[in-house]
């Protein structure tokens, strides 16, 4: 069975404790793979190496930098398709969207923050008797970047590229429920020639592995994507020594469906920010709006949509919807699922367990859920589910749907379909949501700050933003 390895100091070494756990396939629920159960001892070797290549890469010229970072993101792309399938067998989702979505967008991550370090600037101000203030930006030093499980090598890279960029060296750790991918990015970093200790991944659970790199004393900053259960958990074990947080939290997202919409196109899209990778994206819109006038238009184009979803072995080219990544999140999206007649709900499709013959029988796979009847302030409207699971809702006024879309403790993002500019505009400026998109879904420009408010997070991700949180600013004034 294969042994994933942590990646400390250029070299693939076991936990020193020894210990590892199982992982996984979701598609049939066997275990297919050990992952290092690290703890204190690797994170603290892994530590030690970044410390001591820092010196020389931060001072390595940026184009230097550049270059290993491109190469990453050339490997990546050589390898999509294995990739991909590694990708899709140890999270569930299906291959295509790995082989669209997940890996290409993983590249582009060290494709971006490659040219990023060339680029990168800081400001100057200029005073009226000639002094000047210039702003130096320099890397921090040893940054922490822990991953969840949904898109695992995309938001594993999301965070190492524009560390590494910047020239600081990196702990990180993905979820111990997806390692492969980085696995497979720590023999890429080998072949590449990335010096020793620069990108060091270490594998283990949060409370152990994940919890050594945040309370780590020589770790300057914490570059965390997962639920705001951890986050909370991070941000109050982090805060009296002050290091620097990034939180990428969960999210409730709002879909708001005014009936001057176009109709196909809001339906295929509304359709995949639904149920794409089985509900399991941050991004997601798992709370749906609907005008009155076009609500039982909707409700029931939709769940005729969501019906012919082919719900499968995510292995299979054709799968539109795969597995669940684990037998623990099953159970919570099953038990999600069995408050709805409670809290007044009505399932108009989905609501249950798929079982399949064959090798994917004891796999974990929920039929595409939509629900409708549920008070806004339900368990079901109100938490976050993360899976196959959504509601809907009609509202009659503009008024009325931002005060629903705005009713959640969550704020990452939002989607609006109109063709009413003015309206989407200022519907745009008033949702509580780090994201608002119109007419769309997922679109990502890597230039543009990303991140929630509220319970969904701190800081802002991508572009200048990442590179920004990365250094650290120091103000020279000098006088002439
Ligand atoms: P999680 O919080 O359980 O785990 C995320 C990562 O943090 C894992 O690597 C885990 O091992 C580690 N971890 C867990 N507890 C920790 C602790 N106390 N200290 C240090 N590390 C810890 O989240 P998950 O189940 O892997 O991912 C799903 C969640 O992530 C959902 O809530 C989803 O909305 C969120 N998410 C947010 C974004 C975003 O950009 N805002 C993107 C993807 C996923």
């Amino acid at each position: 069975m294969l042994r994933i390895l942590n990646y400390i100091d250029g070299r693939l070494l076991e936990p020193l404790n020894g210990q590892y756990l199982p992982n996984c396939e979701p598609a049939t629920g066997s275990v297919y793979s050990m992952v290092p159960d690290s703890g204190n001892e690797d994170v603290s070797l892994a530590v030690a190496a970044a410390q001591a290549a820092f010196p020389k890469w931060s001072a390595t010229p940026a184009m230097e930098r550049c270059r290993l970072l491109l190469r990453i993101a050339e490997r990546i792309e050589e390898r999509l398709d294995e990739l991909a399938a590694m990708e899709s067998a140890d999270q569930g989702k299906p291959v295509r969207l790995a082989r669209t979505v997940d890996i290409p967008r993983a590249a582009a991550n060290f494709r971006f923050f490659a040219t990023a370090a060339v680029q990168f600037s800081s400001e100057a101000h200029i005073m009226e008797n000639g002094v000047v203030n210039y702003t130096l930006r320099q890397p921090l030093g040893v940054v922490g970047c822990i991953s969840p499980w949904n898109l695992p090598l995309y938001l594993f890279t999301w965070k190492i590229a524009p560390a590494l960029a910047a020239g600081n060296c990196v702990v990180g750790k993905p979820s111990e429920f997806t390692p492969l991918t980085a696995f497979e990015l720590s023999r890429i970093c080998m072949e590449v020639g990335l010096p020793a200790g620069v990108l060091n991944i270490v594998h283990g659970t949060g409370p152990k592995c994940g919890m050594a790199i945040v309370t780590h004393p020589a770790v300057r900053a914490i570059s965390f994507t997962g639920s705001t259960r951890a986050g909370r958990e991070i941000a109050a074990t982090a805060a009296p020594s002050f290091k620097k947080l990034s939180l990428e939290l969960g999210g409730k997202n709002p879909v708001l469906i005014f009936a001057d919409c176009d109709f196909e196109r809001m339906l295929q899209r509304t359709v995949a920010s639904a149920f794409d990778n089985q509900g399991e994206i941050c991004l997601c819109g798992s709370r749906i709006y609907i005008e009155r006038p076009l609500y039982e238009k909707f409700r029931d184009a939709f769940v005729e949509r969501v019906r012919q979803l082919r719900v499968g072995n995510p292995a299979d080219p054709h799968t539109d919807v795969g597995a669940i990544v684990s037998q623990q999140h099953y159970e919570k999206i099953m038990h999600y699922l069995s408050l709805i007649p409670a809290e007044g709900g009505r399932i108009l499709c989905g609501g249950h367990r798929l079982t399949f013959d064959g090798p994917l029988q004891q796999g974990w796979y929920i039929a595409p859920t939509v629900v409708e009847g549920l008070s806004q302030q339900c368990r079901l409207n109100q938490e976050e589910i993360f899976g196959p699971v959504v509601t809907l809702q009609p509202f009659d006024t503009e008024e009325e749907a931002l005060h629903l879309a705005n009713d959640s403790a969550y704020g990452l993002a939002a989607v609006i379909w109109t063709q009413h500019l003015s309206r989407a505009h200022r519907l745009a400026a008033q949702l509580e949501a780090g994201i608002v998109w119109i007419n769309c879904w997922m679109l990502r420009d890597l230039r543009t700050p990303f991140g929630g408010v509220k319970q969904s997070g701190l800081g802002r991700e991508g572009g200048w933003e990442a590179m920004r949180f990365f250094t650290e600013p120091k103000n020279v004034c000098v006088q002439p």
